[in-house]
């Protein structure tokens, strides 16, 4: 599969998701949606045009350095092997930076961006400051995985982090409907919502108040890397508040493109109530 197949996959499956939630009113739920929509449109942007390929390059750049006479060196291993490999590191490396953006403030501030939405659906996949894409390990394990020989495993594991960003930012809770209908496999999703993330333990983790986890359920697609390193939590229920308390006071630049522009905090909104 060659990457503008790829890219295919994603701006189809992401536009069909985002019209689907759009015309179900979702989207427009938010108190801010303008705001979220170009949020959304800028991550696109500087991930298609500016993260991407710098990174990419960098990358590249940095395997020719190190490993010079080595393309291609790994394309005897199996894809399923080699698949295997890059998806397990990847989700441990993303739920070890994810954590810490969490835990350290200069990182949280970077991430920050992707938590301020006021309301959860498919947009918010996209939504972060331009140098968060940077970061992931996702960002370059691809350069190194195509110059070793395994580009086509390395992109499965984006499709499926990809198709689970999707269904665990979508604002449908599809999770729980599904569950209302099939009470007799309640001892297989005991199992499943332990092994992979769902709408469930993600909603929370970009919630507040009740059924809230804001610090915990880090991992994209292996929740059981929450299960192992103890900041799992699964409420099984709905969230009311999403974003972050001090969302409404944040300034726009700020939050695209911190820390090349800093802003103050904007003044508290008055009480309507
Ligand atoms: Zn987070």
């Amino acid at each position: 599969m060659n990457s503008s197949i790829l890219g295919l996959i994603v701006v189809g499956v992401f536009s069909a998701a985002f019209a689907i939630e759009w015309f179900g009113g979702r989207i427009q739920r938010g108190p801010r949606p303008a705001r979220d929509a170009a949020f959304t449109a800028m991550g696109i942007l500087f991930q298609g045009t500016i993260s991407g390929a710098l990174i990419g390059s960098l990358a590249g750049y940095m395997v020719i350095q190190l490993w010079g006479d080595l393309a291609g060196s790994l394309s005897h291993i199996a894809f399923w092997k080699a698949f295997l490999f890059i998806f397990l590191v990847e989700e441990l490396l993303h739920y070890w930076i994810h954590r810490s953006a969490h835990e350290w403030r200069w990182l949280w501030k970077i991430h920050r961006t992707h938590h301020s939405a006021q309301q959860l659906n498919v947009g918010v996949v996209y939504r972060y400051n331009i140098f968060w894409v940077m970061l992931l390990p996702q960002t370059w394990m691809g350069a190194f995985a195509t110059y070793f020989g395994q580009g086509e495993a390395f992109v499965v594991a984006v499709l499926i982090t990809f198709f689970t960003n999707i269904l665990t930012h979508s604002n449908y809770r599809w999770d729980l409907w599904l569950r209302s209908k099939t009470p007799w496999a309640t001892p297989a999703w005991w199992l499943i919502e332990r092994v992979i993330t769902l709408p469930d333990t993600h909603h929370a983790h970009h919630a507040y108040g009740k059924s809230a986890h804001p610090n915990g359920n880090y991992a994209v697609t292996l929740f059981i890397y929450d299960i192992i390193f103890g900041t799992a939590k699964i409420p099984n229920s709905r969230q009311t508040q999403y974003g972050l308390p001090i969302s409404a006071r944040l300034h726009w630049a700020e939050e695209l493109f911190w820390p090349a522009i800093k802003k103050p905090l904007l003044p508290k909104p008055a009480k309507t109530d």
